[in-house]
């Protein structure tokens, strides 16, 4: 093994959401950091999201197999880049709700309290939503949380078709708002990621170092296994030991869980930081359906989601418990987490017999449809050798299909109201077990050792020189996504790391 001759102040594994922001808080310090990632700087012309070709089915998967329960393969929605998932994500940056930080009866458990609140997360998303250029308008929606600062940048506007679809809408009683979006407004690729708002800004600073194509195997600690002393990578395939005295976690919940698993030893049998017997357990991954609108009225095809309803977040009259939130999907020839569900495409060929995919593409307005799932030990993440397995069954199954129905009738009555809408259409079941965007939970953070694996400040509780970054941490899902919480989070913790450091 080749030993790297520094010692760096701070190590960080993972570009993506987590760890690119917190690359970019702690730079200033002056500190050495040095940050590893597996994959490499995505080629432009792959970062350009409006030529996705959804033919081309697993073009953003992890050249890797993961296994589910039964031991087939499978092919996981992982983007191993700098930038991690954020360089292929919808950008839509939203805040948890307040509710969200607190433990709420779902009609199928309880989604549990954490142990920050949204008070303590507050000033965070203010400042992530600046360092994104997050642009929002933060009224109209009945769930919104307090806000101590407009959002940076106004809300963009609506595609024309959109715009009446959101007055049909509003006309219900309901409540449409602008959907938050994380723009840099450049043409070629106009969201906003991880690489351009955390690792770019990071390595201007001649005391950070990055090192791609660096794979992070196993953690090695002190004899006492109180610290970790030694980051052992693959790099080039050659192994490599870097030394650092804090080592931050950011590899997404999966990946993460995997590596500390992987990281055993005689101190912690069943996995590094492990005493808790949780690492792994309680993924998480939001239930997510795509509803279909077919209209004869044709659209750009190509323009970005803009529109969130909330009105059923908490549940309704008929249902007292949450539903979860509402999005649209934007153009859908651009939005690539359709490459999940080639069915639907000929579920729509045989509405509209003879079109191309362009034309459906242009003839279809779609909306998502996300439910939070509750944590279950059950769910979890395990290894055998190099395998990684991914056990996961979904829940609160009930309320997800009510919002979709709900949703459904939502739209029917739009049909009614505005010519040209011919037919709404969802597939049936869940989201395939690959569709792993919102993956969290398999670190969950918390105050009592027994019960959580890091502690508030999301430092390992078992080893005191280990952070862990990623979404690793949520001990609930929201039914909102996930990146500019674990933005938020990363840019609090970086806060502590500071005054520690
Ligand atoms: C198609 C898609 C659309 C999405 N849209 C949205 C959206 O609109 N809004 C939203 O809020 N969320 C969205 N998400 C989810 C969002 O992207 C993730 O929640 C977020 O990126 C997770 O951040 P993270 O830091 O936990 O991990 P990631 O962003 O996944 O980053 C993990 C990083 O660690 C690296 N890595 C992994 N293992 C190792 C290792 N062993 N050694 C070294 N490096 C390693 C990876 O290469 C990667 O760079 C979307 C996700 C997908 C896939």
């Amino acid at each position: 093994m080749i030993i790297d001759d520094q010692i760096y102040d701070v190590i960080i594994v993972g570009t993506g959401a987590g760890g690119g922001t917190l690359a970019q808080k702690l730079a200033p310090t002056g500190k050495k950091i040095l940050i590893l990632e597996r994959g490499d700087f995505m080629p432009l012309e792959e970062q350009n999201r409006s030529n996705v070709d959804i033919f081309k089915r697993e073009r953003y998967h992890a050249p890797e197999q993961w296994y589910d329960r039964a031991g087939e393969p499978f092919s996981p929605q992982m983007n191993y880049a700098v930038g991690g998932n954020t360089k292929i994500y919808g950008a839509v940056l939203q805040r948890f709700r307040e509710r969200d930080f607190e433990a709420v009866q779902h009609q199928n458990g309880i989604s549990p309290e954490w142990c920050v609140k949204y008070a303590d997360f507050e000033p965070y998303y203010t400042e992530a939503e600046a360092l994104y250029k997050v642009h929002g308008q933060a009224v109209n929606d009945p769930t919104e949380p307090p806000h101590s600062a407009d959002y940076p940048f106004p809300a963009i506007a609506q595609e024309p078709q959109i715009e009446s679809i959101v007055e049909a809408i509003a006309q219900q009683n309901l409540h449409p708002s602008a959907l938050p979006l994380g723009l840099t407004r450049q043409e070629d690729d106009p969201t906003n990621d991880s690489e351009v708002s955390g690792i770019a800004p990071a390595l201007t600073h001649p005391n950070v170092t990055l090192k791609t194509g660096a794979k992070v195997v196993q953690l090695h600690t002190n004899p006492s296994g109180r610290a970790v002393k030694g980051v052992e990578a693959e790099v080039g395939g050659q192994p490599f030991l870097f030394l650092g005295e804090i080592v931050v976690l950011a590899c997404g919940a999966i990946n993460t869980a995997a590596l500390l698993l992987r990281s055993k030893n005689d101190v912690y049998p069943n996995g590094l930081a492990n005493s808790s017997g949780l690492v792994g357990q309680n993924l998480m991954k939001s239930l997510i359906t795509v509803v279909v609108q077919l209209s004869n009225q044709s659209n750009s095809g190509s323009f970005q989601k803009t529109v969130s309803v909330n009105d059923f977040y908490w549940g309704d009259a008929d249902f007292p418990y949450p539903m979860g939130h509402i999005q649209s999907a934007g153009g859908l020839l651009t939005d690539i987490i359709f490459a999940e569900a080639p069915p639907m495409f000929s579920v729509l060929a045989r509405f509209l017999p003879g079109f191309g995919l362009k034309q459906l593409a242009t003839r279809s307005i779609g909306w998502w449809a996300q439910t939070e799932d509750l944590p279950n030990p059950k769910n979890q993440v395990r290894v055998e050798g190099s395998k990684i397995i991914v056990d996961y069954t979904a829940n609160n199954r009930e309320a997800h299909d009510r919002l979709i129905y709900r949703w459904t009738d939502v739209l029917k009555t739009v049909e009614k109201t505005l010519p040209g809408f011919q037919q709404i259409i969802h597939p049936k079941g869940e989201s395939p077990l690959q569709v792993l965007a919102n993956q969290c939970g398999t670190c969950r953070f918390g105050e009592d050792p027994a019960t959580s694996v890091l502690d508030p400040n999301c430092r390992a509780h078992d080893v005191e020189n280990l952070y862990v970054v990623d979404s690793s941490f949520f001990p609930s899902n929201a039914s909102t996504s996930p990146a500019l919480t674990i933005i938020a989070n990363a840019l609090r913790v970086g806060d502590r790391l500071i005054e520690q450091l």
